[in-house]
């Protein structure tokens, strides 16, 4: 058995330098079950960060385990390419069961590779073969993936810096980041004048952009910084494209299934995109993803869009179970509660801590944006980002056993993404843990 140490240590001489996490979060997993992981010296931790949002049920939930077991028992093929089994007929019953009734009847659905970013890909292509337009157009501090076209149409330039030839004729509209709106007005009238913004630009004839394949965005940017499009903005967001013919992309690799409050997180606002995109949460823990789209899209000539990897047989069982599991127990609605009392808890301490610039999210997918209260703030009410401050913060957690992501377009934002699982008393502790923490990191 070797120690956390000895593994950080072998990783450290022969993984790549790209990788992030273990960097930030110095750890070696021995074991997992539920919300907690425990490392190679037998230290436990509270795993907030939940594979970036992709253990919706915990680790290793016993109904994920049994129908990866009874795959092998039952002697089914593990890897059949894209050719059907009764594994993937029942995955795609149980999933189509989820969606919003209106679109279930025009709905097609299409196995992509093992993650988030495949199926982002197969949605760019989609809707640029439907159209025939190559134009998109994305948001500032959205992140769909790390392969070239996503991370054409992601809004973190430090990446690209070093990469030529992105995806062009991508074009990034204001997000409505109400803490740091970039019209420089807080609140509603942010807001308003980002949609305002947006309709006026696809409308002028000399605005340079050509009319777009697609709009993509997230309705609660994860990576971004766990900030929540307001409800009327996403509204607003539908009938422009609607009105102007644009597919409108939803990508819930990362809101999707529960973790918002809602199954997909485009319900809240009562619309329903052209096209959405799921991975993380949607195999159980296990690698998959889908896209899924209005038939009036489904342009596919035979092979268009090929690969090895199309929906693995035990991702799909795996993913069955858990979304089964979801809806039985009504995880999106404890997902809700459980949010609203993590994110009404961290908004107390507010009070306590001027360093909480903004504490904001939906569902479980929860940010607290650390700042400088030593500044005067900008014309939107926000304080210069903190982003030291916020890695500190991270540290002192894990020291007291409690793992969260600090991320955001400033580095400043930390964080909460737990398995929606998560109870009462959990949240309690997560919460008491943060604040001893942050209390620490002032010392
Ligand atoms: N879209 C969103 C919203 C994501 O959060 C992520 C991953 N964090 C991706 C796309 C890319 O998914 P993957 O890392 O599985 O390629």
């Amino acid at each position: 058995q070797h120690s956390n140490k000895e593994l950080l240590n072998q990783q450290e001489q022969r993984e790549s330098n790209a990788r992030s996490y273990p960097r930030r979060i110095p750890l070696a997993i021995g074991e997992a079950e539920g919300i907690y992981v425990t490392d190679m010296d037998g230290k436990k931790y509270l795993d907030c960060l939940a594979g970036a949002g992709t253990l919706a049920l915990g680790h290793n939930h016993s109904v994920v385990i049994e129908a990866m077991e009874k795959v092998i028992r039952d002697k089914r093929p593990l890897h059949t390419l894209d050719i059907t089994t009764p594994i993937k007929e029942e995955f795609v019953n149980e999933l189509f069961s989820c969606l919003p009734e209106e679109f279930c009847e025009r709905a097609k659905i299409q196995f992509c590779g093992p993650t988030g970013g495949d199926a982002i890909e197969a949605a760019l292509k989609l809707v640029k073969t439907a159209t025939g337009r190559q134009s998109i157009l994305t948001f500032q501090g959205g992140y769909h993936g790390s392969t070239h076209g996503t991370m054409s149409i992601s809004g973190n330039l430090s990446p690209k810096k070093k990469v030529q030839g992105l995806m062009p004729d991508t074009h990034f509209l204001p997000y409505p980041y109400t803490y740091r709106c970039p019209f420089g007005k807080g609140g509603e009238e942010g807001h308003r004048l980002s949609s305002t913004y947006i309709e006026n630009l696809l409308d002028d004839p000399e605005s340079g952009v050509l009319p777009p394949a697609a709009m993509i965005l997230e309705t609660v940017q994860g990576e971004g910084g766990s900030i929540p499009a307001p409800i009327e903005w996403l509204q607003e967001i539908r009938r422009i494209t609607k009105e102007r013919g644009i597919p409108l992309i939803i990508d819930e690799v990362q809101t999707g299934i529960g973790r918002t409050g809602k199954m997909f997180s485009f319900e809240h606002a009562g619309i329903v995109p052209d096209v959405f995109v799921l991975s993380k949460a949607i195999g159980g823990s296990l690698p998959l993803s889908v896209v899924i789209y209005d038939q009036e899209l489904d342009c596919w000539e035979h092979g268009a869009h090929i690969g090895t990897f199309r929906g693995n047989q035990m991702a799909m069982a795996a993913g069955t179970a858990s979304l089964n599991y979801i809806k039985k127990n009504e995880l999106d609605r404890h997902a809700e509660e459980m949010g609203n009392l993590l994110l009404q808890s961290l908004q107390q301490q507010q009070s306590d801590f001027p360093e909480f610039g903004d504490v904001r999210g939906r569902g479980l997918m929860i940010g607290v944006e650390i700042v400088d209260p030593t500044h005067a703030p900008s014309s939107s009410g926000s304080l210069p980002a903190n982003p030291e401050l916020a890695s500190h913060i991270q540290h002192e957690c894990f020291k007291r056993g409690l793992i969260l992501e600090v991320g955001g377009r400033h580095g400043s934002i930390v964080r909460f993404l737990p398995p929606l699982i998560i109870t009462e008393e959990q949240v309690k502790e997560v919460v008491s843990i943060f604040k001893d923490a942050v209390s620490a990191s002032l010392k």
